[in-house]
């Protein structure tokens, strides 16, 4: 193959992506994302900064997600990926529990719904939301690291009562950094002493400009303790996804993110969104190291479901080995595709390790596609 992704090349040199993505900006490109695609030509050049001499070799193929670039308008919608962030005690979890209550699973199967890492919400409209299930930034900022992108929307909570904390300012330049567009959550708003507009002009001061403060940024007041304003926040939330126009091919290769690995009664469980294409019972995929041919796909309510889409998050079995969080999941053809591409990359794993020292006496070769 002659491409390979941001994160991969990151990955492969043994740099952080973050510091990447800003040393290839440094060099001059500009809008790069963990995700973007090089060809060899560039992987090369890049490479070239970090002392990597970049050997072509087409031989040891490996699997590779769409570039990110691609034409989407004529694709289905997907749901967006949704992530609470915001000061501690300010409601996140409160929130999460209303929303999960009125989740898919929830509603089918008598409100029992497990921790799977994330769940969807179906609006009367027909349109599904998909939240990640862990609040706070920790969660946003530990899968950045990893170089997933899982994230369309922030939702920012602020306590009306409160306002603006320093976690809020965090979780504002944590958005800001990843360019995740965001919506305004007031929480609490059912609380005496509750004051919205001094919210409003606090955030401001921070760069959340709403929409009475001459900005565009959507602020809905809320209280997840009595439901008011959480229909109004879920509508928002799809009216914005619509303008972003989320879209993906259901029929591609399927390409998703690991978002939590664990051990059930039935085996190794780990749940994913799937990004493109769908998934279903007998696929076979990879995800760093680890790869499956999925036995069983449940909802966050455990139940078995013939297939999953993108923006839908899912619990897979069938694993060989325990894949890591955050990883990369991409289709393979054949099992024996997946166990050559898992052997190609724990070998190339070892080797990176030994690169590590190399790069430091400035000599070091490394494969790089
Ligand atoms: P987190 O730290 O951001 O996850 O905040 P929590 O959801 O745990 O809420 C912190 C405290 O505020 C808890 O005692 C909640 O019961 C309370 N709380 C959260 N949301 C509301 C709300 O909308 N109204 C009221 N009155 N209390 C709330
Ligand atoms: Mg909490």
């Amino acid at each position: 193959p002659e491409f390979i992704s941001v994160s991969n090349l990151a990955d492969v040199i043994g740099v952080r992506p973050a510091q990447f993505v800003q040393r290839m900006e440094d060099m001059g490109f500009e809008e790069i994302t963990y995700r973007d695609i090089l060809d060899a030509e560039t992987a090369g050049l890049v490479a070239a900064e970090f002392n990597y001499e970049a050997i072509f070799d087409s031989g040891k193929a490996d699997l590779h997600a769409a570039p990110e670039l691609e034409d989407t308008s004529g694709l289905p919608p997907r749901p967006p990926v949704v992530t609470i962030m915001g000061h501690v005690d300010h409601g996140k979890t409160t929130i999460l529990d209303w929303l999960r209550k009125s989740s898919v699973a929830a509603s089918e199967h008598g409100g029992i719904t497990q921790h799977i890492g994330a769940f969807s919400v179906m609006m009367p409209s027909g349109k599904a939301i998909t939240f990640l299930d862990t609040p706070g930034h920790s969660a946003f900022l530990e899968m950045r690291r990893r170089g997933a992108d899982v994230t369309d929307i922030v939702v920012l909570v602020v306590a009306a009562d409160d306002s603006v904390k320093p976690q809020t300012i965090e979780a504002i330049k944590h958005a800001t950094q990843a360019k995740v567009p965001v919506i305004v959550a007031i929480s609490k708003i059912d609380k005496e002493g509750n004051n919205p507009d001094r919210v409003k002009g606090d955030l401001s001061v921070h760069g959340i400009h709403v929409e009475d403060y001459g900005g565009d940024v959507q602020a809905i007041g809320v209280s997840g303790k009595t439901g008011q304003g959480m229909v109004e926040l879920e509508e928002a939330i799809v009216a914005l996804s619509e303008m972003l126009d989320h879209r993906a091919s259901t029929t591609c290769n399927v390409e998703g993110w690991v978002i939590e690995a664990s051990t059930k009664s039935y085996g190794r469980v780990a749940s994913a969104l799937i990004r493109r294409g769908t998934l279903r019972p007998g696929d076979i995929i990879v995800a760093g190291t680890a790869w499956a041919r999925v036995r069983t796909l449940r909802n966050e309510a455990g139940v078995a479901i013939s297939e999953a889409t993108p923006g839908m998050p899912v619990e897979i079995d069938g694993w060989r080995e325990q894949p890591g969080a955050g990883t990369e999941l991409l289709q393979a053809p054949t099992e024996q595709k997946a166990k050559d591409v898992v052997d190609y990359r724990l070998e190339k794993s070892d080797t990176q390790k030994m690169g590590i020292d190399m790069v430091a006496i400035n000599e070091a070769r490394r494969e790089l596609l």
